[in-house]
């Protein structure tokens, strides 16, 4: 049984929480892969290393000084040796950072550095082989992943050393030249690794309890979700959720590797079990998500449930101006495009002249949408879920403007105008999930 075990920025800010990671790590002998972010913030008003980087860069490209960001940096890898103890030499991979830095340095290679030396540390640190990601993670040319590739590379690090520390965020171009993941992408490192090694456990250690059942900037410490399915957290992530990187299920999804969410500063908690199937049938509601900033275009002929061919024309236009189209909810002689406010700024006067011209159809526009999602594998085939959604709402004098759910019952799209956005999240989560 084997286990890859990432840990985020906040569970590598300090010497401190090196000594967590350690505890972690050693506690268990199947962690024997280790995925590190880089140093993340030890308070609220420190900065990332990513983040350092990433100015760091902008210092150089437009000639300004940067010392000082150089030596907060430096600092920073530098205490955490000297606490520690550390026999690496993490001066000297520093020193010749440093010789690197000139005008034209590629902004990945120089922000990969964060991780590259975050793992120099741990790997010193818990004596694990450290295996740089650039040998491992292959991406082709159109900046896909290699799979074929990176699993023979994954698998032969492994065999050779058998315990290693692997920077997160970032892998090589075939002439290797480092490419970075997006942001957040140590996430999608632990996990392609987990895939190429057929791991029987992902563990992902973050600061937070696991995945929320609603946004804690609206809910007073929501509950943590024990359970949830990959197609679920896809739901309330696209919804607005962030805990992991989008894109970390998909690797793992396939094999039907689990992932487990974990607080690094309160390890023996559960955390969040994410997999295929979920046998906990306790709640009914898994969690909510939501997002302000929608718009609705609402389209209405007469007889147009006649028209074969309509909706088509209609989502051609949409589609020739590259918007995505979210919700498409729908009455007899009328329906709604419902798209993210951003993805039309630019273009939302031109649609309604060509939906008009095109269709012939009456066009209004609705800017003052927000959406919740109610997410739950267990509403499927479950009566009185859909009432006790708007018996709740309409206590609050809420109105619903939109409603949608797709045939697989594990999501209810709701509609309400922006100001009621908190207050339904607010009454949804004390009334149908605390
Ligand atoms: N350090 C990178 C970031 O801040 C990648 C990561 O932490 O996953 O985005």
């Amino acid at each position: 049984m084997l286990v890859v075990t990432k840990f985020g920025g906040s569970s590598l800010s300090c010497a401190t929480q090196f000594a967590k990671v350690k505890k972690i790590v050693e506690s268990d002998a199947k962690r024997k892969i280790v995925v590190v972010s880089a140093l993340g913030k030890r308070d609220s008003s420190d900065t990332k290393i990513t983040d350092l980087l990433y100015i760091l860069h902008a210092h150089l490209k437009y000639g300004v000084p940067y010392e000082d960001i150089w030596e907060m940096l430096k600092t920073r890898f530098l205490t955490i040796k000297e606490e520690l103890g550390l026999h690496h030499a993490i001066e000297e991979d520093l020193e010749s950072l440093k010789k690197e830095l000139n005008k034209t340095i590629s902004e990945d290679y120089l922000v990969s550095r964060g991780e590259y030396l975050t793992a120099k540390l741990m790997s010193s640190y818990l004596g694990y082989q450290f295996v740089d990601a650039k040998d491992l993670i292959c991406f082709n040319y159109d900046g896909k992943i290699d799979y074929n590739l990176t699993e023979k590379k994954v698998r032969l690090a492994f065999s050779e050393y058998g315990i290693l520390v692997v920077p997160g965020f970032y892998g090589a171009y075939p002439n290797g030249s480092i490419k970075l993941l997006s942001r957040g992408g140590s996430d999608v490192t632990g996990s392609i690794l987990a895939k190429c090694l057929n791991v029987s456990l992902y563990e992902n250690w973050t600061d937070v309890p696991g995945i929320l059942a609603a946004d804690p900037r609206i809910i007073d410490h929501p509950k943590a979700i024990k359970e949830i399915t990959y197609e679920e957290l896809r739901e309330l992530s696209y919804m607005g959720a962030n805990v992991l990187h989008e894109e970390t299920v998909f690797p793992v999804q396939s094999l039907n590797i689990p992932i487990n969410l974990k607080n690094t500063n309160d390890p023996d908690n559960p955390g969040t079990l994410i997999k295929n199937v979920c046998d906990d049938t306790s709640e009914i509601i898994t969690g909510l998500a939501g997002k302000k900033e929608f718009v609705s275009f609402n389209i209405t002929k007469d007889h147009m449930s006649n028209e074969v061919g309509f909706l088509r024309k209609a989502l051609t236009i949409f589609e020739k101006y590259h918007v995505s189209v979210d919700h498409i909810p729908s009455g007899i002689d009328t329906f709604s495009v419902i798209v993210s406010a951003t993805n039309i700024e630019k273009c939302q006067y031109e649609i309604i002249t060509d939906l008009k011209a095109e269709l012939g159809a009456e066009v209004s526009l609705d800017s003052d949408i927000a959406l919740v999602a109610v997410v739950g594998r267990n509403m499927a085939r479950r009566s009185g879920i859909c009432g006790s959604i708007f018996e709740t709402l309409g206590k609050e004098n809420i109105s619903v403007k939109l409603l949608a759910q797709g045939p697989s019952e594990l999501n209810i799209i709701i509609g309400v105008s922006q100001k009621d956005y908190e207050g339904t999240l607010k009454s949804l989560y004390k009334n149908l999930i605390a």
